[in-house]
This record gives structure tokens, C-alpha cells and sequence, in this order.
């Protein structure tokens, strides 16, 4: 099936001059290659989600958990979503692996409540394509109901940058989205161009500041400004707020000065598995 894709690549390339550029030849080739790939991954069952515990800085409880989807491809293993969510995203891919994310996680998370964990929230990616389509309410709708989840434990994480291609429509959604009770969180926060006065119009839960205002949280003198910014907005605005990348002491201790309500990063855990979150939950548990 690989040769068929890269027979078709070079027929398709036949006509494009650029194509047989050394360089963009075989760059061009990978890529045709994955996105043909792509196509028939999700029925093939390749994607895996693993999760990633969000910790209750002051009472250290695991409260949530970061859905983060992985290709697991037959011969090239595991590939990053960094790589496969964009192509996905521009061929459209993104709406049907989305919606599988979505169903996925809500089910995983009526699991581990049926297996007597404690209830948290899932956290489930939203990319801007999926939050342009029209029926993306009744996506969610569904995969609640096909789950049992009940709505206050899914939080739908979108970027700024998603919001403000159009604020007025995505206002609106997240207004039907709060509605049916679902949360929304602000993830990569302080990359985009949020305007400040409109953050307050977001019916938002969270505010996530990205893992680049973290990773030299304890040196960079910049980073600790904006870091305690986002902190004391937060707070303004009623909005909780969460550090994700957090993977040291020092960061820790900064952001517990800081009065930062929640973290998510290697410091606590990487994303693991859904069995492997069943364990660390009940050893948390286990020792108060
Ligand atoms: P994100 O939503 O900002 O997710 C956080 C990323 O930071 C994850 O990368 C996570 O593994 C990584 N991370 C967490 N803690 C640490 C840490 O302490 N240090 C470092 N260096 N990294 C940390 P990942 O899993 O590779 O995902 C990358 C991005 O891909 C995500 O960024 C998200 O934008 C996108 N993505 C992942 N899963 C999905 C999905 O199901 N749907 C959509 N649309 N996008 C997804
Ligand atoms: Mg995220
Ligand atoms: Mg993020
Ligand atoms: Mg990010």
C-alpha cells in the first residue's frame, strides 16, 4: 500500500515542476505519503490517546487529565501529533480523528469512573477547524451521551488564536458549549493576541499559560513577569489558572508563590496511558 501511495505521488507529480526539486522531491514525497496514511489510520485503529494528570497545586489532588492523542504507525512508530495534526488540519482529517478524540475520551473517563475513581475532567484538544464546524455542538452532544459522561466533566481546550479569527462566532460557541455544561479553557496562553478586554466576554473556565513562559520560569526575569501576569488575571477575571510544562522544583515553587492554581507538566507525570492513570490515582490516593 505504501508503494501504491508513492506510485500515485509520482503520477500526481508528474505535471509540477517543483516536485522534482531534489529537496521538496522526497519532503514532498514523506509528507504525501503520511497524508495518505492519515486517511486510513483511523479505521485501522492506530491513534491512541494518553493522559496527562493536571494537579491541584494546593491540595496536590489529580483533578483532570489532558487527552493527547499519538499515531501508532505500523512501520514508523510513534508520531507525534505535532507532525499528523496539521496535515490533518488541512486536509480536513482533523474532523473525523476529532470526533474519535472526543467519543474516545469521554468513554475512557466514564470508565474510570465506573471502576470507582474519583470523578475528574477529561480535557479534550479542539483545533480550529473542528471548532468551525457547524455541527461541532451535536459532536459533543453525542459523544456524551454515547458515553454516560456527564457534561461537567469534559473541558474542551482551544487556543486564542482560534478565538480571535472570529470572536464574535467563537463567543457564540462556547455560549452553546458552556450551556450544555461542558467547560472551556484557554490553552497556550500568551502566544496569541487575546484582546484583554474581550477575555472578559469569554465564557472560559481556565486560563492555561503555555509551557514557553515556563520552561525558565526560574531565571528569566521576562517569563516570571508574564507568568505572574497571567496569574493575578486570572484571578481578576474569576478564572482559574493552570501551568503546563511545569518539570522542575524551582518552577514549582514559583508558581506556588505565585498563588498559581494548578499545574500540568513532567514534573508529575509525562502523558501515560489510560491503565497507567488508573494506577497513579489510586497511589495518590492510596497515600493521602
Ligand atoms: P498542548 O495541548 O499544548 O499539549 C501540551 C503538550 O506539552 C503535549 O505535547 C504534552 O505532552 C507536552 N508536555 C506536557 N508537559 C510537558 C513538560 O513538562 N515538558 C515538555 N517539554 N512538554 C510537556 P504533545 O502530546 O506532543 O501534543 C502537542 C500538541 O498537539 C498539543 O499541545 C495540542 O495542540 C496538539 N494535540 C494533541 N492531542 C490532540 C488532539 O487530540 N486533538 C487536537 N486537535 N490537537 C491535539
Ligand atoms: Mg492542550
Ligand atoms: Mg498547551
Ligand atoms: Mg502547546
Amino acid at each position: 500500500n505504501a508503494d501504491a501511495a508513492m506510485y500515485r505521488a509520482k503520477e500526481l507529480g508528474r505535471d509540477n515542476v517543483q516536485f522534482y526539486a531534489p529537496e521538496l522531491n522526497s519532503k514532498n514525497q514523506e509528507k504525501f505519503l503520511l497524508q495518505e496514511e492519515l486517511r486510513n489510520a483511523l479505521a485501522r485503529g492506530e491513534f491512541v490517546l494518553l493522559y496527562q494528570p493536571q494537579v491541584d497545586l494546593r491540595s496536590g489532588r489529580v483533578f483532570a487529565v489532558e487527552a493527547l492523542i499519538r499515531w501508532q504507525h505500523p512501520t514508523l512508530g510513534l508520531i507525534s501529533p505535532m507532525k499528523f495534526i496539521p496535515m490533518a488540519e488541512e486536509s480536513g482529517l482533523i474532523v473525523p480523528i476529532g470526533d474519535w478524540v472526543l467519543h474516545e475520551a469521554c468513554r475512557q473517563n466514564k470508565a474510570w469512573q465506573d471502576a470507582g475513581l474519583p470523578p475528574m475532567m477529561v480535557c479534550v484538544n479542539v483545533s480550529a477547524r473542528q471548532f468551525k464546524e457547524p455541527n461541532l455542538i451535536s459532536r459533543v452532544v453525542n459523544a456524551l451521551k454515547d458515553s454516560g459522561l456527564e457534561a461537567q466533566y469534559l473541558e474542551l481546550e482551544v487556543t486564542e488564536s482560534l478565538i480571535m479569527q472570529d470572536v464574535d462566532m467563537a463567543v457564540a460557541m462556547m455560549n452553546e458549549l458552556q450551556g450544555l455544561g461542558v467547560r472551556i479553557s484557554i490553552d497556550d496562553f500568551g502566544t496569541g493576541y487575546s484582546s484583554l478586554s474581550a477575555l472578559k466576554t469569554f465564557p472560559v473556565a481556565r486560563l492555561k499559560i503555555d509551557k514557553s513562559f515556563i520552561n525558565d520560569l526560574a531565571t528569566d526575569k521576562n517569563d516570571q513577569a508574564v507568568a505572574s501576569a497571567v496569574i493575578s488575571l486570572g484571578q481578576k477575571l474569576h478564572l482559574r489558572v493552570i501551568a503546563e510544562g511545569v518539570e522542575t522544583d524551582d518552577q514549582v515553587e514559583f508558581l506556588r508563590r505565585n498563588n498559581c492554581d494548578e499545574m500540568q507538566g513532567y514534573h508529575f507525570s509525562k502523558p501515560i496511558s489510560a491503565e497507567n492513570i488508573a494506577e497513579l490515582i489510586d497511589k495518590v490516593r492510596g497515600s493521602g
